[in-house]
């Protein structure tokens, strides 16, 4: 069994799949989200240290959130972090969109050339089946 101190409260649990804090401090910590997410319903002008301040979470904690997608933000709200890549400032994810593209073309070039291949292995063999067909006639 694997027995760590919870991150938050720096009680012991039971260490299970990369949760680095207890149970309870999860419940707590979902119950902030929500929280939170109400808050922003409210207040879509809130800046990140206001947030942080009347949820009584940390910055940290809140751009945690946005980097895995579950914070989103109006276009008018001063709230943003940094692009993992290039440094942008962005409102959800970890990059911003011209990373977010050129990482989605470097996927698709990788998976893109082995399909280029075998469009080439294909028409040699439909020029056979043709010749074939000829030679039937
Ligand atoms: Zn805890
Ligand atoms: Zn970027």
């Amino acid at each position: 069994m694997d027995v760590r101190n919870c991150k938050k409260c720096r009680k012991l649990f039971n260490y299970i799949g990369g949760q680095p804090i207890c149970p309870s401090c999860l419940a707590d910590l979902e119950d902030e989200f929500q929280k939170v997410k109400v808050y922003l319903r409210e207040n879509p002008k809130a800046t990140m240290v206001m947030i942080a301040e009347d949820n009584e979470v940390s910055v940290q904690q809140i751009k945690q959130w946005i980097r895995e997608e579950r914070l989103s933000f109006t276009d008018d709200s001063p709230v943003a972090i940094e692009c993992e890549n290039c440094g942008t400032m962005i409102r959800t994810g970890r990059y911003c969109k011209q990373c977010k593209d050129k990482i989605a073309n470097n996927m698709n070039e990788a998976i893109k050339k082995p399909t280029a291949i075998l469009a080439k292995d294909k028409k040699p063999t439909r020029e056979k089946e043709r010749m074939r067909f000829l030679d039937k006639l």
